[in-house]
């Protein structure tokens, strides 16, 4: 039997993000006492614990932060997928981001490249955000 792919646990508190993805939309929470962008999610703003929160579309843009190439396929589903990236993004509105960034080769990977989050849809209520590189 094949190994199962490893999906995100729904929550209450992270659904409305993962409804956003479904829909190919990112969407992430803003504090709407002090306007704070957070990501991961929290049922509270990360920067003055306030419940007053609201989503909002992010751009889906953002610059490539930190990133490394994965030779050892830790959980079996990869096994098969090596070598394959590992990128933290920084979103445009703020947050901080783990995701991949597809149709790239390791050695073009620089500091600051501007991606964009693109939608793999896994099954009917995973898509994973999933980013590019943007043509410059
Ligand atoms: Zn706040």
């Amino acid at each position: 039997m094949a190994p199962s792919r490893p999906l995100p646990q729904l929550t209450v508190v992270n659904a409305p993000f993962w409804a956003g993805c479904r829909e190919h939309r990112l969407r992430l929470p803003r504090c709407r006492d002090c306007g704070l962008v957070w990501f991961p999610i929290y049922e509270r703003c990360t920067r003055c614990t306030s419940t007053n929160l609201e989503w909002i579309d992010a751009s889906g843009r953002g610059v490539l932060w930190g990133w490394i190439e994965m030779h050892k396929g830790y959980i079996p589903w990869f096994a098969d997928k090596l070598p394959y990236n590992v990128a933290l993004i920084r979103l445009d509105e703020g947050p901080m981001i783990y995701s991949n960034i597809i149709d790239a080769r390791f050695e073009d990977l620089r500091a600051d490249l501007p991606v964009e989050v693109v939608f793999d849809d896994i099954d009917d209520t995973i898509s994973l955000p999933q980013f590019r590189i943007l043509p410059s």
